[in-house]
C-alpha cells in the first residue's frame, strides 16, 4: 500500500505519503502546516479562520507531500482523510479533497477516525504487534483502551471531565503562558521544584480507569492568583506536570494490571499516543510504571504525537489492506467515538 494521508480536524492543515509493507510502515514524506499564528491572537483555535485557512493551504501542503515522497498520484494505491471527530468546517476541506482525489485517480478512499490515527501513530516509529494497551492522551481525549487490532478497540475509562491536554492548555493560560500551552509550560517547568506546592491527587486508588483534571486546574489557578516570582511560576508549573503525569501513570497502573490478568502468557505492551505523548515528564513516569508491571514501553517520534498525516494514512492503509474501504459519501463527523469506528469495521476482520 503507498496511501495519501489528510489531516485537517483541528489547526493542522497536513499531508503525508506512506508505505505500508509486509506490516512494516515507512513514512516517505509528511508534510505539516500549522496555523498556530492565525490563532494565538485569540488564545486558542477559531473554527472558522481554522476552516478557511485549511481551504487556502491544502494544495500546497498535497502538493509539498507529494514532492518529498518523489511520488506523483499515478504512484499511490489509496488516499486516506481524517473524516472525524474534529471541527466540522475542517473536517470537510481535506475529506472533500479525499474524495476529489479518489474520484480523478479511481483509487480507494478511506474516511479515517481521528482517534484510530492516533492509536497507530506508534506504529509509525517501530514494529509493534496487536494487541496492546493504549493511553490516548490528546487536546481533546484522555482514554485508556485495549486495542485487539485494526479498528477493533474497546474503552477502558475515559476523562469525566478535561482531556489531559486540555487541562495542560488550561492551566498554561492560568499561568499567563501563550497558545499551545502544554509545550510552553514543559518548557517553563524545566529545574522547577515540583513539591514546592501541594495539588490534589484526583481519583487516586479508585477501582476503574477513569480521569478527572477540573479539581487540578481549579487549584491550580487559585495558587496562580497569589504567585509574584518567576521562580514561584516554574514551581507551580512543574508541580502540575507532576501532578498530570502522576493521574496518567496511576490510572494506566491499574488498566496495565487488569490487561495483564486477560492477557496471560502473552506479550503486554503499552503504547502511549497523542498530544501529551510528547511530554518527557509523562513518558517517564510511564516508562516505570510499564516496566514495573512488565509491559513493554512504546511512544511514538516526537513529530507524530501531535496532529499529523502520517498517522491518518497508515489507519488508511491498515484498513485498505484488510479490504476495508469507504464509499465517496462518507460524511464529516464531528463527534465519533473509537470504539463506534471498530464497529463499523466489518466483524470478519476484528
Ligand atoms: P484530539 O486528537 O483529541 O482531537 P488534538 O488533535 O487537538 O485533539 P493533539 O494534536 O493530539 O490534540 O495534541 C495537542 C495537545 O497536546 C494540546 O493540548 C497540547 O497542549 C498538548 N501537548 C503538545 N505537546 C505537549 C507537551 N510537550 N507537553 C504537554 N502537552 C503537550
Ligand atoms: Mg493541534
Ligand atoms: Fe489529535
Amino acid at each position: 500500500q503507498t496511501v495519501l494521508g489528510l489531516e485537517t480536524s483541528c489547526d493542522e492543515t497536513a499531508a503525508a505519503v506512506v508505505r505500508l509493507e509486509d506490516g512494516r510502515a515507512q513514512v516517505l514524506s509528511s508534510v505539516v502546516g500549522s496555523q498556530v499564528a492565525q490563532h494565538a491572537p485569540f488564545g486558542g483555535v477559531v473554527p472558522e479562520i481554522a476552516a478557511r485557512a485549511h481551504v487556502e493551504s491544502i494544495d500546497a501542503i498535497v502538493e509539498r507531500a507529494l514532492a518529498e515522497a518523489g511520488l506523483g498520484y499515478g504512484d499511490l494505491t489509496g488516499v486516506a482523510a481524517t473524516a472525524g471527530p474534529g471541527l466540522v468546517g475542517g473536517v470537510m476541506v481535506g475529506l472533500s479533497f479525499g474524495k476529489a482525489v479518489a474520484l480523478a485517480r479511481s483509487l480507494p478512499l478511506v474516511a479515517v477516525n481521528h482517534l484510530e490515527g492516533h492509536a497507530v501513530s506508534a506504529r509509525l516509529g517501530a514494529d509493534i504487534p496487536y494487541p496492546f494497551l493504549l493511553l490516548l492522551v490528546s487536546g481533546g481525549h484522555c482514554q485508556l483502551l485495549e486495542v485487539a487490532g485494526v479498528g477493533a478497540c474497546r474503552r477502558l475509562g475515559s476523562t469525566i471531565d478535561d482531556a489531559a491536554g486540555e487541562a495542560f492548555d488550561k492551566i498554561a493560560k492560568t499561568l499567563g503562558l501563550p497558545y499551545p500551552g502544554g509545550p510552553a509550560l514543559e518548557t517553563l517547568a524545566e529545574g522547577g521544584d515540583a513539591a514546592r506546592f501541594v495539588l490534589p491527587r484526583m481519583l487516586l486508588g479508585r477501582k476503574d480507569c477513569d480521569f478527572s483534571f477540573s479539581g487540578l486546574k481549579t487549584a491550580a489557578a487559585r495558587i496562580a492568583e497569589g504567585l509574584n516570582t518567576d521562580a514561584e511560576r516554574r514551581d507551580l508549573a512543574a508541580a502540575v506536570q507532576a501532578a498530570i503525569a502522576g493521574q496518567l501513570a496511576e490510572r494506566s497502573d491499574r488498566a496495565m494490571k487488569g490487561y495483564a490478568q486477560g492477557h496471560l502468557g502473552r506479550g503486554l505492551r503499552f503504547v502511549v499516543a497523542g498530544g501529551v505523548a510528547a511530554n518527557r515528564t509523562v513518558r517517564a513516569r510511564l516508562t516505570e510504571t510499564a516496566q514495573a508491571r512488565g509491559f513493554s514501553f512504546h511512544a511514538p517520534p516526537l513529530a507524530y504525537c501531535t496532529d499529523n498525516a502520517a498517522m491518518i494514512a497508515l489507519a488508511g492503509a491498515e484498513r485498505l489492506a484488510l479490504g476495508l474501504a469507504d464509499g465517496l459519501d462518507a460524511v464529516a463527523r464531528p463527534r465519533w467515538p473509537l470504539d463506534e469506528a471498530a464497529a463499523a469495521a466489518s466483524p470478519t476482520h476484528l
